[in-house]
């Protein structure tokens, strides 16, 4: 038997560092520098990612080599012409990348990994839809009942596919936090301080970064990505259900898990996630609300929203169905929230900028709310999140900025726009005590700019939205508003000010 002089070595990139992205032969990572100087990303995200790909690095220096170069094409390059090696690659997770490594000859490229479910699956499932909506709450059963998740004889267990009654409180009164430990918090490294050294020289250098420096918080190796999951499960899981949607504004974290950073980069297969909060749940270790709150958010959202990026095509992403072209202010853009009056909006834009980081209903409530409300581009916005956010990747955009947070595809993801005025954020949120406007107020010095930003929105998206029936009620309502033409001159004139 012959063997090859050189053995193809594997191609990762910096969203494929766990085990199961390696088959054990050799592998290489390029840092391309150009990815970080195109767009300002987050600068706690651009530490994130070259930290994840340094630590790899350095943990088997004699078997993952790290090629730092100009670009994805120049690093492949240079590694070929070094070694002479073949390449091969597992199948990327955005179009561009999967482009450029069919561009770049790769010789094999292995379908994905790190999903819970297959493209083939969704496909089936689609197919069995037929003319019905691709709702995430069939999918998220049909993953359920396939894989056999939180089931028992063919039903869920405890005869409930939903806990969202139980999942939905408000946050609970006269708290600053939720009775929890800190979330589990990395000790920085020499590694880190490089990165910090790097990314400073790249600013002296002319690249720009959005947002602060930081400690780093999020799990960037394997070690620290299971430690992080274990952390999550003992401390924080059993009020991960009830809170998950309510907000104290003193604490940005509430009982989140922060796995989406050490997920997305590829550290954590999501079917550990899952067994492991099943695991608890079957060792009366967690309440089955909680476990099956965050086993949804898994294999319902995040693989549901991973299949549709393939599935709704990249024209998606140009969908503009209400015409909103605001190009987003600088304050905004720039999370330039101090002098921002309105509570909600100031601290939510404070997680944006201290940390690259917020909940779930922060990114959808306020942030998306808002730039909804004011007519944002949806592409720009997509552009944002994508930046802005430490864990933000091109597959993770699409739907739910696009469809879910803009409502640019006229209604395919949510059969309303995600549009609230103040009162939704009175109850689910602590904002509203810390600010000057008042909730219940629609016009004058005290309106709330959600409260008067909403029935604005309604009334300028009256002609694109007056089909939805889900949307009657709030039509009718608007209609007998007494100060609605100067509601509606009142959130004219005060445009894209910062409220
Ligand atoms: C406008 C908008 C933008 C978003 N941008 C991103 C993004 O850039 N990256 C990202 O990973 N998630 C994004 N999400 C989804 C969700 O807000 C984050 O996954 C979550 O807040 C991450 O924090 P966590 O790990 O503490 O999540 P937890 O609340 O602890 O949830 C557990 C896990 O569920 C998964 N998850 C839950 N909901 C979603 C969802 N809708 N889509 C994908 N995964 C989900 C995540 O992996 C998350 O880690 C976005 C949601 C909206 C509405
Ligand atoms: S009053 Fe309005 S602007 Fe102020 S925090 Fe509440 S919802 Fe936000």
């Amino acid at each position: 038997m012959t063997t090859s002089p050189h053995p193809t070595t594997r191609w990762l990139f910096g969203d494929q560092l766990g085990p199961h992205f390696d088959d054990g032969g050799p592998i290489v990572l390029i840092e391309a520098r150009s990815m970080f100087a195109r767009r300002a990303y987050h600068r706690q995200k651009a530490h994130l990612i070259l930290s994840a790909l340094h630590h790899r690095a350095a943990e088997e220096p004699d078997r993952v080599t790290l090629v730092r170069a100009s670009t994805y094409r120049a690093g492949v390059e240079k590694f070929r012409a070094e070694t002479g090696c073949e390449l091969d690659a597992v199948a990327a997770t955005s179009r561009p990348a999967r482009e450029l490594v069919k561009a770049l000859d790769v010789s094999l490229v292995h379908p994905e990994r790190g999903w819970f479910t297959t493209p083939s699956e969704f496909q089936q499932w689609v197919a069995d839809r037929g003319k019905r909506r691709l709702l995430m709450e069939d999918w998220y059963r049909s993953v359920r009942t396939s894989h056999n998740v939180l089931m028992a004889d063919g039903k869920p267990v405890g005869d409930r596919w939903n806990y969202d009654h139980d999942n939905r409180l408000p946050p609970p009164k006269g708290e600053t936090h939720l009775p929890v430990p800190p979330p589990w918090q990395p000790v920085e490294d020499d590694i880190d301080e490089a990165v910090r050294v790097q990314l400073d020289d790249w600013q002296a250098e002319g690249i720009e970064f959005l947002g602060a420096d930081g400690p780093r918080r999020f799990a960037v190796t394997r070690t620290e990505a299971v430690q992080a999951l274990d952390d999550f499960l003992d401390n924080r899981l059993a009020l991960f259900g009830p809170y998950e949607d309510a907000v104290l504004w003193r604490d940005p974290f509430m009982a989140h898990s922060l796995l989406s950073v050490p997920m997305n980069l590829g550290l954590l297969h999501p079917r550990e996630v899952v067994e492991r909060a099943e695991e608890r749940w079957r060792t009366d270790q967690a309440t089955l609300a909680s476990a099956e709150g965050l086993i949804r958010q898994i294999i319902g959202w995040r693989e549901y929203v991973w299949h549709l990026y393939w599935h709704l095509g990249s024209d998606y992403e140009d969908r503009n169905a209400l015409d909103a072209n605001v190009h987003p202010p600088d304050w905004f853009v720039n999370a330039d929230c101090d002098q921002i009056d309105a509570a909600c909006l100031r601290h939510s834009l404070g997680y944006v900028r201290d940390l690259g980081y917020s909940h779930h209903i922060v990114r959808l409530m306020v942030l998306s709310n808002w730039a909804l409300q004011h007519g944002y581009s949806p592409q720009a916005m997509n552009d944002w999140f994508r930046r802005a956010f430490v864990d933000g990747y091109p597959w993770v955009m699409t739907a739910n900025v696009i469809g879910m947070g803009l409502y640019a595809d006229g209604g395919e993801m949510a059969t309303k726009p995600y549009v609230s005025g103040g009162a939704y954020l009175k109850k689910m949120t602590d904002f509203c005590s810390d600010c000057r406007y008042n909730p219940k107020v629609r016009v004058g010095d005290d309106a709330c700019p959600f409260t008067a930003g909403y029935w604005a929105f309604l009334d300028g998206n009256r002609e694109s939205l007056a089909g939805n029936h889900r949307l009657a009620t709030a039509f009718r309502t608007l209609d007998k508003l007494k100060d609605r033409a100067e509601l509606v001159e009142q959130e004219r004139a005060r445009g894209a000010e910062a409220p």
